[in-house]
């Protein structure tokens, strides 16, 4: 792994990580970790590319590098949002786990750690690896689409935080109506992306032909 290591200030006490493929980032991504920033009084958000899930063969995450460049491309105008390689250089499967006990040694027990995701992972996640660990070292935001089935989702919650202790919230963010799977579909059909992406995650999607072969 490349030892880069973001640095978050000394003022820095609550740190967001913003896990997800970003196979592309797009503006519901980008308007879930600011509503999530504004919400839970969140210092600094670590935009977090995966690297290879252990849920996917890893043919199926296509252009690792133009994920991490076009997230760069699309976080960089906000102050409050930077992008970390950690995940898409550990080499082997990618556990969220050793990168939260990875971030917790590097930046110490003084910064409380978050970590933001789709609201299916929160279903799942006791089926990720060491998932009590997990629970305790980091608050989870369950983000949604509109119209998702909360009442699951509540369920699952409540059954985390009496079994567990867990901190797991849950946010609904309209803007999630876009999702990263309609965006390749719109241009391997040649339908337009703009003002669903950042224009210059737009461009880049299109000078380096991504989706045309999905
Ligand atoms: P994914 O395949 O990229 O996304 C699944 C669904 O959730 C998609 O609908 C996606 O929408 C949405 N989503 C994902 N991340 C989001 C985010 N940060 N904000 C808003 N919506 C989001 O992601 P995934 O495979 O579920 O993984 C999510 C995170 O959980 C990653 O950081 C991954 O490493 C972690 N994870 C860890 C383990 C483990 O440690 N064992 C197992 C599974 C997942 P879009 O397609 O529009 O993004």
């Amino acid at each position: 792994m490349r030892d880069f290591i973001t640095p978050i200030g000394t003022d820095c006490k609550k740190l967001a990580i913003m896990g997800g493929t970003f196979n592309p980032i797009h503006y519901g991504h980008l308007v879930t970790a600011e509503a999530v920033r504004y919400q839970f009084h969140i210092n600094k958000v670590l935009f977090m590319p995966t690297g290879h899930p252990p849920h996917k063969p890893f043919f199926d995450i296509s252009h690792t590098e133009h994920r991490y460049l076009m997230t760069v491309l699309a976080t960089v105008t906000n102050p409050y949002f930077d992008v970390s390689r950690i995940e898409i250089d550990r080499e082997g499967i990618t556990y969220t786990i050793d990168t939260i006990r990875y971030l917790k040694k590097i930046y110490g027990n003084d910064v409380e750690l978050f970590f933001i995701t789709g609201a299916d992972a929160i279903h799942e996640i006791l089926n990720w690896k060491d998932p009590e660990e997990l629970l305790r070292l980091c608050t989870f935001v369950g983000v949604t689409r509109p119209e998702y089935h909360k009442k699951d989702l509540l369920m699952k919650i409540e059954e985390l935080r009496q079994q567990y202790g867990s901190k797991v919230h849950f946010l609904e963010v309209p803007s999630l109506a876009i999702s990263s799977s309609d965006i390749r579909k719109r241009v391997k059909e040649n339908r337009p992306i703009k003002y669903l992406v950042p224009e210059s995650v737009e461009n880049y999607i299109l000078k380096f032909g991504l989706y045309k072969d999905i």
